[in-house]
């Protein structure tokens, strides 16, 4: 574990073990900042993810918490705030899928989803712009999906989950536009991840005009863009990574 140092930025990346997330927290250091790598439990990935954080020349941590917990959640951030000096960015990527058609959907499914998703968003992001407000900088992205804007079959609690991630992030970016706080969403279409595991990948291509899947880095990118000056004037949009898909 390499300690935070007081001359570089932070960002703060959820699911970092893996995935989108693990991209997320390279890009982050290709950029110069500090990574605090979050996870649930898989610590040989987050492990993974801080060596290749550090062979691209950054430092981080990793911070196992579970998001959807609220006092697991404020005790971690607590620490990780007394390690770092300042919280630049944070990207809430945490996310599961539990599918199901609506129908069949146990309470179990569609809450594990939801609290995730939702309650994630609150327990994380609330704490942390607190001290972006006293900073009177920031940026916050999170990652929705094309699932939130579309709707699809099988994935309704996902849909919503994602829905609402999207209608939180522009309602809290128009409270602290004015504070320097910049609060954006990333929505991927179909992303070679383990996530998509067990998905029709074949048939889905067929509906992505590109005819392809995307990669993690290509996401990767776009939320680095959405924290960087580049997108100094960009704040409540949702953007698409999808290959076309409307
Ligand atoms: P992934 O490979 O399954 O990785 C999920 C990450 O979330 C892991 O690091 C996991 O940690 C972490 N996580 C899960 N539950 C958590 C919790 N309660 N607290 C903290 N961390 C938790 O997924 P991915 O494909 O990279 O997806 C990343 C994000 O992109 C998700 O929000 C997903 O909904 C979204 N997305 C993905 C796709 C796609 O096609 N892949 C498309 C649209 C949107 P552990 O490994 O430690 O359990």
């Amino acid at each position: 574990m390499t300690m935070g140092t007081t001359n570089k930025p932070v960002a703060l990346v959820t699911g970092g073990s893996k995935g989108i997330g693990r991209a997320i927290c390279v890009e982050m250091a290709k950029s110069g900042y500090q990574v605090v790598i979050n996870y649930l439990s898989d610590t040989d990935g987050a492990r993974e993810t801080l060596a290749q954080v550090s062979q691209v020349g950054g430092n981080g941590i990793c911070a196992q918490f579970d998001v959807s917990d609220y006092a697991a959640s404020q005790t971690a951030l607590q620490t990780i705030f007394s390690t770092f000096p300042s919280m630049d960015v944070l990207v809430n990527n945490a996310g599961r899928i539990a599918d199901e058609l609506f129908i069949m959907m146990t309470q179990d499914k569609w809450r594990s989803v939801i609290d995730l998703t939702l309650q994630g968003f609150y327990n994380v992001t609330r704490p942390v712009l607190e001290k972006m407000v006293v900073q009177k900088r920031g940026a916050v992205v999170s990652i929705a999906s094309v699932a939130g804007i579309m709707g699809n079959r099988g994935q309704a609690n996902y849909a919503a989950a994602k829905a609402g991630l999207i209608g939180a992030s522009r309602s809290v970016a128009s409270e602290v536009a004015r504070l320097g706080i910049r609060v954006n969403v990333v929505a991927p279409g179909l992303i070679q991840t383990d996530m998509i595991h067990d998905a029709p990948v074949q048939k889905i291509k067929g509906l992505i005009p590109m005819a392809r899947l995307g990669t993690a880095e290509e996401v990767a990118r776009v939320v680095r863009f959405l924290c960087s000056e580049d997108a100094a004037y960009v704040t409540g949009q949702v953007i698409s990574v999808n290959g076309g898909m409307f």
